[in-house]
């Protein structure tokens, strides 16, 4: 007799409570449903992120080399990878450890640092797998909400960071909204840190920053507090698919238990020769890094121009109030062919967060935006 799914009784599997209760992740949508909802061949995919120049012309020879050997199993240890990123860096290699994205490397310090109960503090609206991963270890995660000028609450994370919680998840530049913290206030953060707090930087939007901009691995090096900086390759390098991303911890000892915490092949010998590629052409990721800023300037003004209330952005991403249910206007736009991310974090249902793409993309997002609000 054949057995279905459905005849397999409820109260037979017992799952990990914290792991079957977690919300699911808001990933932004797959292109080939925008095109059958658009009927639209052209989508500008404007809600994850990724950088529309697409990668250095070296990652796509590396790729193609022959050196690459898909039958091997890749280095579990990233050798070649962290000795480059350990001479970039001016870091020992033995305290970075790269992961199957840095995504991997949220979940992979959240396992090695949490126990069910401990306490976790981040911000809202945030990145969310800095509240999805230490939920997954049953961590209470307590969320310190931005300001109405949409900037840090300096005051409230101070207090939350002096109560002591095992992790602090900080990105900054800060996704969703887009501000970078300021020396000071880094600074002045960093001094609430009490002995038992790891403090976890994510930079994945670092290349994007001004000048202005202080280098938090810098800071966080010279400050004697225990850290972890992440950083990935899907950002800037534009290597999100083939998901590459790293951690620089204090020391050697945390990088050896966040190791201990993740797969061993997690990164896969594609990856390490994309990633290596990239660094040796900085130059690549420098102009298009240039460019986009320069997309970015114009983009927001001219929706500072149709009205809207926009954060202040050191990314490659805009956030702004529009000023009723930002998933309508996901709606609205999706049938003309852009797919961007409307904001589902309670409270914050009225932002939406689009990616700066290419010129003609962002022409396309903004002439449709205009329309919109016309009506
Ligand atoms: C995009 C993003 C990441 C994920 O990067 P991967 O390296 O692709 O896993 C991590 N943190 C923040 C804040 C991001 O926006």
């Amino acid at each position: 007799m054949d057995h279905t799914i459905d005849d397999i009784p409820a109260d037979a599997l017992a799952f990990n409570p914290h792991v079957a209760a977690l919300p699911p992740y808001n990933a932004g949508m797959n292109i080939a449903v925008a095109r059958s909802i658009s009927g639209r061949a052209d989508i500008a995919r404007l809600a994850s992120n990724e950088n529309p120049d697409g990668c250095s012309p070296a990652v796509l020879a590396a790729l193609s080399s022959p050196a690459l050997e898909p039958w091997r199993y890749a280095d579990p240890a990233c050798t070649a990878l962290r000795a480059a990123l350990g001479r970039k860096l001016d870091v020992a290699p033995d305290t970075i450890v790269v992961g199957n994205g840095s995504e991997e490397m949220i979940a992979a310090v959240s396992r090695a640092m949490l126990v069910p109960g401990s306490r976790v503090a981040t911000v809202v609206p945030s990145f969310g797998l800095h509240e999805i991963e230490p939920l997954a270890q049953g961590a209470e995660v307590v969320k310190v909400p931005m300001t109405a000028d949409l900037a840090f609450d300096l005051d409230a994370l101070e207090r939350s960071i002096a109560a002591g919680p095992r992790i602090v998840f900080l990105s900054s530049p800060w996704n969703p909204v887009g501000p970078a913290l300021d020396r000071s206030s880094l600074e002045r953060l960093i001094a609430a840190v009490r002995p038992g707090t790891l403090f976890v930087l994510d930079e994945a939007y670092f290349e994007f920053a001004d000048a202005t901009c202080p280098d938090g691995l810098k800071i966080l090096r010279e400050s004697g507090v225990a850290f972890v900086v992440l950083r990935t390759f899907s950002k800037a390098y534009g290597l999100a698919g083939l998901r590459v991303g790293y951690a620089v911890c204090c020391n050697a000892e945390l990088a050896r238990v966040i190791t201990a915490a993740k797969t061993p092949f997690n990164v896969n010998a594609a990856a390490q020769a994309a990633a290596i590629a990239a660094l040796g052409d900085e130059a690549w990721m420098l102009a298009s890094v240039e460019r986009l800023r320069g997309e970015r300037q114009r983009v927001a003004i001219t929706l500072q121009g149709l009205g809207f209330t926009v954060a202040p952005s050191q990314t490659n991403f805009l956030f702004f109030d529009c000023g009723g249910d930002s998933a309508s206007l996901a709606a609205v736009l999706l049938r003309q062919g852009i797919i961007v991310k409307a904001w589902r974090e309670k409270g914050y249902e009225r932002y939406l967060r689009v990616t700066i793409g290419t010129a003609a993309e962002n022409d396309h997002f903004m002439s449709a935006l205009g329309q919109v609000t016309r009506r």
